[in-house]
């Protein structure tokens, strides 16, 4: 168990103490920016495998619940339950046949 120890801290340990510590700070300040780097590579790389999956956000991801805004009036709306206007990243969700037509109107 000694020895391991000794592996940790080569040279003379007491003489080296103040830049010891030191260099303890920079290891945290860079593990903490590692760590950062890495939480924001992880976050890209889900975004990624969900929108390759054909996730989308609604509406700039602004709602977390996965619901859609009725563009006309407002309104929330599950994507599953919603009428749908548009393809890709256009389609619009709307809550009546209603507001679809409405939107027809406004973007002609
Ligand atoms: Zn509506």
């Amino acid at each position: 168990m000694e020895s391991a120890a000794r592996i940790r801290r080569p040279g003379a340990a007491d003489a080296e103490s103040h830049e010891r510590s030191g260099s303890v700070m920079i290891r945290i300040v860079l593990f903490v920016l590692l760590a950062y780097i890495a939480a924001r590579v992880f976050w890209r790389v889900l975004t990624g495998v969900f929108e390759g999956l054909g996730y989308q956000r609604p509406g700039g991801g602004a709602q977390s619940v996965g619901l859609v805004r009725d563009p006309v009036c407002g309104t929330f709306i599950l994507p599953s339950k919603a009428l749908t206007s548009g393809t890709g990243t256009n389609t619009r969700y709307f809550c009546s046949e209603k507001c679809r037509r409405d939107y027809g109107r406004i973007a002609d």
